[in-house]
């Protein structure tokens, strides 16, 4: 046998041996499973081998070390699953701005797309609606809301940091900055495809409406309709709003307000999960029942913790960094194992039911949202699969004794350690 391989290192490792240099580094990468091995643990002898000559951009490329120089266990390629709203173009209006990345710029993305926005104290996103859900994030300000079902039924909101708004597929809305310094939000549409700029807006239909047809619609004579926009105003800078409760009710009339509320304090509520790691917070149609084809979870990672070895067996993940540094590992079949590095406005997307973990790298909390094209959040932790079958199966596969199978965690602590 290989004097260097894996289980021999191991074996030397746990019986105290003094290992040379050269071995030392192997098994400091913690296994070398491929042949031939790869990673910079192995071209010690060999620097040059890892050095980059080629033209780079170095302010870009130290942003991604994890891509750079890969974990020796990393293995094979798989498609990016790293995008970020950090460079892509910005819409800018009198009143706020919009950014999105799509399925046209993410490939892998096909069940989420993200819209990031900014509205000014007072900035309204004009009055719309579209083939798909809408559910958001506000990460600063605050944001009123306003929509209507499909009986007439009336929604008036403010939503604050930390909260989320979610509208069915088709139903009519509008958003306004009103926190000092109005807002900022991401938002998910559950399509991939869908676009912020491929929405059904207000102005554009009444625009291209004959005004003959406007009169009779709103019993009303034409020349009441003079002096709408004649081009969309999508984002624009508007007077702040009255008081909710007035709002609310002129909104609602006789019909009345929608039986479920439009929004739900996430960063609010009590965590779903709290371990010495950090804490997680789930929201879906369980607790919010108007989410019907979005869940999330709000997850906090404190410095040296990690988001658990898991898979969601239920739908891909959309991720989106809002705090802190993370680098995320996926396994793949074949075997395939790639890790890249996420900063705050990043996203990240992993497949149904891919191996995957989230390091904190940094110094400070990393606090990002897993979201999910499901009505209910479901994820299966790995340490949990083995506490939860019996121990010699477990044993004759890891070669780990029955006694510290025990000590594997046996209540799914989502964040590590527990
Ligand atoms: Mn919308
Ligand atoms: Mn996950």
């Amino acid at each position: 046998m290989d004097p260097l391989s894996r289980r021999n290192l191991l074996a030397a490792a746990a019986a105290g041996t003094v290992m040379t240099a050269a071995s030392a580094a192997q098994a400091a990468s913690f296994g070398n499973p491929d042949r031939p091995p790869q990673g910079v643990t192995n071209t010690l002898s060999n620097p040059s081998s890892a050095t980059d000559p080629g033209p780079q951009n170095p302010a870009l490329a130290s942003q991604f070390p994890g891509a750079f120089s890969p974990p020796a266990t990393d293995v094979g390629d798989m498609p990016m699953f790293w995008a970020s709203f950090n460079n892509a173009p910005r819409r800018v209006q009198n009143g706020g701005w919009a950014r999105q990345v799509t399925q046209a710029d993410f490939a892998i993305s096909e069940q989420i797309s993200g819209v990031n926005m900014r509205l000014t104290r007072g900035g309204i996103r004009e009055m719309h609606w579209h083939q798909q859900a809408e559910w958001a994030y506000v990460t600063k300000g605050a944001c009123r809301i306003t929509t209507i079902d499909a009986a007439g039924r009336a929604n008036v909101e403010d939503v604050g940091e930390g909260g989320l708004w979610y509208f069915p597929a088709g139903l009519p809305h509008s958003l306004q900055g009103i926190g000092p310094d109005g807002t900022e939000f991401i938002l998910c549409f559950d399509d991939g495809k869908a676009s912020e700029y491929s929405t059904l807006m207000l102005t554009e239909w009444m625009a291209h409406t004959p005004p003959e047809v406007l009169a009779l619609n709103f019993g009303l004579p034409a020349e009441t309709f003079a002096r709408i926009p004649l081009d969309d105003l999508y984002i624009f800078q508007g007077a702040m709003p009255g008081p909710l409760a007035a709002e609310q009710a002129e909104a609602a009339g006789s019909v009345g307000r929608m039986p479920r509320a439009s929004t739900f304090d996430l960063a609010g509520m009590a965590p779903s999960r709290s371990t010495k790691g950090g804490e997680a917070r789930i929201v879906d149609s369980r607790n919010f029942p108007a989410s019907t084809t979005i869940a999330a979870a709000l997850v906090t990672v404190h410095p040296g913790g990690l988001r658990e070895m898991h898979w969601h067996p239920n739908a891909d993940e959309w991720q989106y960094y809002i705090a802190g540094e993370a680098e995320m590992t996926i396994f793949a079949t074949g075997p395939k194992a790639v890790t890249q590095n996420f900063k705050p406005g990043d996203i990240g997307y992993v497949k149904k039911s891919l191996g995957h973990y989230v390091r904190n790298t940094g110094t400070t909390d990393l606090v990002f949202l897993e979201v999910f094209r499901a009505p209910e959040f479901q994820d299966v932790s790995l340490s949990d699969w083995l506490a939860h079958t019996p121990r010699a199966m477990v044993s004759q596969h890891l070669n780990v004794d029955a006694a510290t199978i025990a000590r594997f965690p046996a209540t799914k602590p989502v964040v590590m350690p527990q």
